[in-house]
């Protein structure tokens, strides 16, 4: 039996986020799990810090785990928000696709000719 120590290293609000977060540490292969997701159903109030959705994965992975998300929601980018072209839905810039339905961003939405321009 292995002991793995598990570390949050994200939480949010909003549970797409945090699935989101989630879905970008599964796809670099990294084990995590999501907690605090069914605690929702509270309207017009903000849970505690300690209620949010939040990811964990084992201590060891933590920091790849950090860079993964930072690289993920980072806000240097200077990307514009964008609205997914699939659900509507209003995406922070930071965000490639669609945490709502995993629409890619329209390449338009970035303003400016990106080394796959072609012309
Ligand atoms: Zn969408």
């Amino acid at each position: 039996m292995e002991q793995v120590a598990w570390v949050r290293v994200f939480s949010h609000g909003n549970a797409m986020l945090a699935s989101h977060v989630r879905n970008v540490l599964a796809a670099a292969g990294m084990p995590c799990e999501l907690r605090n997701m069914t605690l929702g159903g509270a309207t017009g109030e903000l849970p505690p810090l300690e209620c949010e959705p939040q990811v964990w994965v084992a201590a060891h992975n933590q920091q790849r785990a950090e860079a993964l998300i930072q690289s993920a929601l980072d806000p240097a980018q200077g990307v514009p928000d964008w609205v997914c072209a699939g659900c509507g839905e209003h995406l922070d810039g930071a965000f490639d696709t669609c945490w709502n339905c995993a629409r890619p961003r329209p390449a338009g939405a970035l303003g400016d000719c990106g080394p796959g321009a072609a012309s």
